[in-house]
């Protein structure tokens, strides 16, 4: 495990947030969220991401994607 992630916020982006394995940096974008609940969604999305690649978790990019997505939703789901 590193020393833990940092979140960066942006005002304008094309994508909603990105995660930068090599600096263990998530960058959020402002522009793309509605309302505080979803930029707080894209912050853990984000971290998520941190938590995978800091456990060496062996999955390709769209398990990933999926995983994240079921994680988010799985208050939801499981109900
Ligand atoms: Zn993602």
């Amino acid at each position: 495990m590193g020393m833990g992630c940092s979140v960066d916020f942006k005002v304008v982006g094309d994508e909603r947030g990105i995660y930068y394995d090599e600096t263990s940096r998530c960058v959020v974008y402002l522009n793309k969220h509605e309302n505080i609940e979803d930029i707080y969604k894209t912050i853990q999305h984000e971290v998520i991401h941190y938590c995978i690649s800091a456990n060496d978790v062996l999955i390709d990019e769209g398990q990933e994607e999926k995983l994240i997505f079921n994680i988010q939703w799985a208050e939801h789901s499981i109900y």
